[in-house]
């Protein structure tokens, strides 16, 4: 069986990678996520969060710089950092003009291991606490994240949205301990989770293609 679904819409071919689509894979950040570095760290508690994050645009970034301006400093561990130096700086990579500053080897949004105020992602825990979607309140690369979607494939009118790959974190990729969208890791296995990724990750999923396509991709999956 192939393992890409086609679905037309509009003037796109959309392909979509079946296999992570219908695996178990779900975030295991605190639960034995290694991280992202050279040397796995679950202790560390970093997951992804130990690179800055890229801004997808200039409207992003300065809605970014917003947010974090206005956390609350109790959810917010290095809020006194970001009152000094914002929380932006101009990105390293060629795919991006700004990302989050990083702060003691980690995003600045990033609360550590016995904050108070809660640890993980602070925009996160402001989105819970305001009751605001979480995709409308963290950049877009974290809230896709491990939904990677690329347009102008092969052609200008196919997008196709697979799971990340360790080309996708860049150069850094091949050195990584651990990956985990990748199967058979002898670090940790992200692949526990209770339903599909389609399920999982719906929210995202129709943020990215739209309720329409989202239902179409969906019943295509659960035919096969
Ligand atoms: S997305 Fe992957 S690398 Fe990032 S925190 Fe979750 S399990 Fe870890």
């Amino acid at each position: 069986m192939d393992r890409w679904i086609r679905i037309e819409q509009d003037d796109t071919t959309w392909e979509f990678d079946t296999e992570f689509l219908t695996s178990e894979w779900t975030c295991i950040w605190n639960q034995g996520c290694a991280g992202i570095g050279a040397i796995g760290d679950v202790a560390g508690q970093l997951g992804c969060c130990s690179v800055g994050a890229e801004m997808l645009d200039d409207e992003e970034a300065m809605r970014i710089s917003a947010v974090g301006a206005a956390l609350d400093p109790e959810r917010t561990q290095f809020a006194s950092a970001i009152a000094d130096g914002g929380v932006l700086v101009a990105s390293e990579s060629d795919r991006a003009s700004w990302a989050t500053r990083v702060v003691d080897g980690a995003c600045i949004f990033l609360n550590r291991p016995g904050f108070p105020g809660g640890e993980g992602c602070a925009l996160h825990l402001e989105a819970i606490a305001t009751g605001e979607p979480h995709i409308d309140v963290k950049p877009s690369i974290c809230w896709q994240l491990p939904l990677k979607v690329e347009h102008n494939i092969d052609d200008a009118s196919t997008s196709r949205l697979r799971g990340w790959l360790r080309r996708d974190w860049g150069p850094e990729g091949n050195d990584m301990a651990y990956c985990c969208t990748e199967r058979e890791s002898p670090l940790a296995d992200a692949f526990v989770g209770e339903v599909p990724v389609i399920e999982s990750l719906r929210e995202e999923l129709e943020a990215i293609l739209g309720v329409d396509l989202y239902a179409q991709l969906a019943e295509r999956l659960s035919a096969r």
